[in-house]
């Protein structure tokens, strides 16, 4: 464990391996009602103890992201977390220390300036993980028209949502990827699922293989985890996973008491003028024929639902 001073109780999980290889980020709890992510992470760290080192030709760091509001088992406290790091979209959030976010992000940026000062921008890569209020797949997230990223994200089996960014200025894993990270958000599973835990461990122990930071001689216990990360990976979608773009987002101010219809859950087909959600005003319909994603089904949030499209190139590439 390398030395940290003045970062704060609870923050760091661990910092493993050595600092000469790749580095792998993994950032959990950006939402304090998150917390798959953490045990996921727990889970694969405690494999690789006593000895981390053995394991690894790279370094693993994990970081706690919204500690106040994990501590109280919220979204957030007072801001989202996760819309207001700084981004070249948005570079004029100014820190107010009223806010509490506002020292958690300040912080998390120290570090990950640190990070990427001590490894060189090829060797950076990063997961953000994060869980939804309504059923879902395990899907990756990442900034549209990047090929780059959507190549090193068909290493993994799942469907790739590609242009949240959109809508979504602020989200630490944009500011990751302007630090030179390579990597992705990844949404594990429905919050309090089993699924979204098992889906995630699977995942950190294949970007452990793909970023390069497992030792190539990984012990017996090693190998079989991996095995069994690839098949539980391979597992969650039918055929050949899939890239989708956003396309419509409903926005909400809070006020006009937006209510999901029930039962849908993320990638469900919806066609145009379908009612998905009712208001003040009466039935919502979709706009258009797509792929239902995020719909809210949790009291706090900025965003009622989402529609993504399938890129039509997406199929059997690679
Ligand atoms: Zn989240």
């Amino acid at each position: 464990m390398n030395t940290y001073s003045s970062i704060s109780k609870g923050r760091i999980i661990a910092d493993h391996g050595p600092v000469g290889g790749p580095l792998l980020l993994v950032t959990c709890l950006i939402h304090g009602n998150e917390p798959a992510g953490e045990t996921a992470i727990r889970q694969v760290i405690e494999a690789l103890e006593p000895a981390p080192s053995d394991h690894l030709r790279g370094r693993v760091v994990v970081l706690r992201g919204n500690l106040q509001a994990a501590a109280n088992k919220s979204r957030y406290i007072e801001a989202d977390l996760n819309r207001i790091f700084p981004t070249v979209v948005a570079p004029s959030i100014e820190s107010t220390h009223m806010v509490s976010e506002f020292q958690e992000r300040d912080e998390l940026i120290s570090l990950i300036e640190r990070l990427a000062e001590e490894h060189p921008v090829e060797e950076r890569y990063f997961v953000d993980l994060h869980t939804t209020s309504s059923e879902t797949l395990p899907y990756l997230s990442l900034p549209s028209g990047n090929e780059r990223l959507i190549k090193f994200a068909r290493k993994f089996p799942l469907h790739i949502v590609s242009g949240f960014y959109r809508y979504v200025p602020g989200s630490i894993d944009r500011y990751l990827h302007e630090q030179g990270f390579t990597g992705f958000a990844c949404e594990g599973g429905q919050h309090s699922r089993d699924a979204a835990v098992t889906s995630m461990t699977a995942l950190f122990w294949m970007m452990l293989e793909e970023t390069g930071c497992l030792a190539p001689g990984a012990s017996i216990a090693d190998r079989s985890s991996l095995d069994e990360a690839h098949a539980v990976l391979d597992g969650f979608v039918v055929g050949p996973p899939k890239v989708f773009e956003f396309t419509h987002r409903h926005a909400l101010n809070g006020n006009e008491g937006f209510v999901m219809e029930p039962g849908f859950a993320n990638f469900h087909e919806v066609k145009r003028d379908e009612i998905i959600a009712r208001d003040n005003n009466g039935p919502i319909r979709a706009p258009t024929d797509g792929n239902l994603l995020m719909p809210l089904y949790q009291t706090s949030g900025n965003d009622g639902f989402f529609l993504v499209e399938e890129r039509p190139a997406s199929r059997g590439s690679e």
